[in-house]
């Protein structure tokens, strides 16, 4: 049982920066839900009373096609209501705060995860240790895997797919959806080869209805069908199941522990994709992976178009026991012309070094960059909260 992680220090949280910055992405991102050109990314920065930071972001898109939570969503709740409990709170270790984050806010864990990522860093900093140690992580790196969204032009799919083939990524994921799956994945197959691991994500796009053409992609040895159906539809999914010998993967339906314990009694589902940024942060994204890992069921962490930051978070948890899969860790190259974070992600033999050589998530964030950068900008403090949105 992976049961070595520490508990959290006390912090003391005085202040809360919350910015906006738009990044964009080398190339469009296109999935069965949507397309980011610009990715919108909340930051949040925690200061406590000896000017030690903590940084994460928050993972909710733009638009609602992935949940219900969005940028606009989260930026007033986190400014309005979690940055200020954060803010006022007496010392209190990340636990108990993680706690009240997910009262105030029970339907919005990516706003919640955003404060409690953050409170994580600085914890981390404050003790002087890598949050990978902090959360238990024991592995020295992890292996990187690509997302490979929609294409129009099955050339340009396989040419980004062969690339990715040849830069070393350690898995191959299609982003898929109904009408787009059987070409696109018959021919990535036979361009990459046999032996490069690929899996498809239909983010929910299918119905049961739409089970054959999932059956159909079984000839071309996929690792996982990560979440075709539907969030809610557990009972569907378990159907879907019977009917493929591939693993589901399920992503958007997890949510908590609760859920890998339903989708494993169903059987709805073998391998879990786990985003700490989407389930309330580590706190909870560790009750996830204890539950997961008790049933034996695989582990990987999945990726939400994040910066540096968001990527030092998923590296730190995916070094956990029990993540045996690839997740979707690319360098920052892969997404961004210019990460905000130093030193940026690099990519070596196909694998993400976790950074266990310096404190808390590893990578410094370049404020002023962040600041040259910001839309807009939101202070929290203790004493008072200054808005400048
Ligand atoms: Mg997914």
């Amino acid at each position: 049982m992976p049961g070595s992680t520490t508990p959290s220090g006390e912090i003391d949280i005085v202040e809360v920066r919350v910015r906006e910055i738009p990044m964009k992405l080398v190339r469009p991102f296109e999935t069965a839900q949507g397309h980011t050109a610009v990715r919108r990314v909340i930051l949040v920065e925690v200061v406590d009373g000896d000017g030690v930071t903590g940084w994460s972001e928050c993972v909710a898109p733009d638009t609602a096609h992935y949940t219900n939570e969005t940028v606009d969503t989260a930026w007033p709740l986190i400014c309005d209501a979690l940055a200020p409990l954060a803010a006022h709170r007496p010392q209190a270790s990340v636990e108990q705060l993680a706690a009240e984050l997910s009262r105030a806010a029970p339907t919005a864990p990516m706003a919640v995860a955003a404060v409690e990522m953050a409170a994580r860093d600085l914890d981390a900093r404050r003790r002087g240790i890598p949050l990978a140690t902090v959360l238990g992580g024991e592995r020295t790196e992890v292996g990187a895997g690509v997302v490979i969204g929609l294409h129009r032009s099955i050339d340009s799919l396989v040419d980004e797919a062969t690339d990715a083939a040849a830069r070393g990524y350690r898995r191959i994921k299609l982003k898929i959806a109904p009408g787009s799956d059987a070409r696109p994945v018959a021919a990535v197959r036979e361009a990459v080869g046999p032996d490069v691991p690929l899996a498809v994500d239909g983010n929910g796009s299918y119905r049961l209805e739409q089970a054959e053409s999932l059956v159909a992609l079984e000839r071309h040895a996929l690792d996982m069908v990560e979440q075709p159906l539907p969030a809610s539809d557990f009972a569907g999914s378990t159907r879907l199941q019977l009917l493929l010998g591939t693993p589901i993967c399920l992503d958007e339906s997890i949510r908590s522990a609760a859920d890998v314990v339903t989708m494993h009694r169903l059987d709805a589902g073998r391998i879990v994709n786990l985003k700490p940024g989407r389930v309330g942060g580590h706190t909870a994204a560790l009750d996830v992976h204890r539950a997961a890992v008790a049933r034996a069921l695989p582990v990987w962490c999945g990726g939400m178009l994040e910066t540096g930051i968001g990527r030092a978070h998923n590296v730190a948890l995916a070094s956990l026991p029990g993540f045996s899969m690839p997740g979707d860790l690319s360098p920052s190259d892969r997404y961004w012309e210019r990460d905000i974070v130093d030193p940026p992600w690099h990519m070596i033999d196909g694998a993400l070094q976790v950074p266990l050589d310096r404190p808390g998530i590893g990578v410094e964030v370049d404020v002023e960059l962040v600041e040259s950068m910001a839309l807009r900008r939101v202070d929290v403090t203790r004493e008072a909260s200054s808005a400048g949105r």
